[in-house]
């Protein structure tokens, strides 16, 4: 079986299980995870489960990429903010549904990651996703405000800039906690509203409003 006809299965999969919109299962069904992988990990592309990419982290699991999308009620034209590149696979499944007149902000800490980011994107011809090297836990001010904020590392709470960056009536996920994490998503309209989606395992949010210090 080829690559295509794996993710075709996977994205069919995902899309009965999770109840998925037309508009996130037919990303993740173009979305070549393949091409965002380590080469030793390619065989396991279409497995539904996070992998290593290097320098310690991951890319996520396809079906947490999925709900993130629907939780994020993502729309045509909108502007995004990702805090946590990684291998940019999660920003191209974002960037096929804002679609050309969106817009993907993506911040990584770590420049390797946001390079091969970079390298992924372009090649695959993603032209509305821009890598930021920086600490994500400050948001990009710069291109703020944004429609939709997400966050792809655990945080020990809201980080006060993501807030102030997100436009009133925008949406954001973010996962919370240390050992045990919960996805929120939070709605700021005339105050600021958080809801828990369910327990989740990410790598932990550096920077100032993360864990740990950014160069560690
Ligand atoms: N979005 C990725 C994907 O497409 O699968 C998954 C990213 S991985 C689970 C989380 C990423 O967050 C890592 O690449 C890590 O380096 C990054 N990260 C952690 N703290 C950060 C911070 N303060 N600013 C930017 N990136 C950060």
């Amino acid at each position: 079986m080829d690559f295509d006809e794996k993710r075709r299965i996977l994205a069919e999969r995902l899309r009965d299980e999770l109840n998925l919109s037309e508009k996130v299962y037919n990303a993740i069904k173009k979305v070549p995870r393949h091409l965002f992988v380590p080469e030793r990990y390619r065989t396991m592309a279409y497995v539904d489960t996070p992998l290593p990419i290097g320098y310690g982290q991951t890319i996520s699991a396809p079906h947490m990429v999925a709900i993130m999308c629907e939780l994020l009620d993502l729309r045509e034209g909108e502007r995004v903010l990702e805090i946590g590149t990684g291998c940019g696979y999660h920003a191209a499944v974002t960037a096929e549904i804002v679609g050309k007149r969106g817009l993907v902000v993506s911040v990584e800490r770590i420049p390797e990651l946001a390079e091969i980011a970079k390298r992924n994107l372009s090649a695959l011809g993603y032209e509305n996703v821009v890598v930021i090297v920086g600490d994500g836990s400050l948001g990009y001010e710069p291109m703020a405000p944004y429609d939709k904020i997400y966050v792809t590392a655990s945080a020990p709470d809201i980080p006060k800039p993501l807030l102030e960056q997100l436009k009133i009536g925008g949406k954001m996920v973010i996962p919370i906690g240390e050992t045990t994490q919960f996805l929120y998503v939070v709605e700021r309209d005339n105050g600021v509203r958080k809801w828990s989606w369910g327990a989740v395992r990410f790598v932990p949010l550096y920077g100032k409003y993360g864990f740990r210090p950014l160069e560690e």
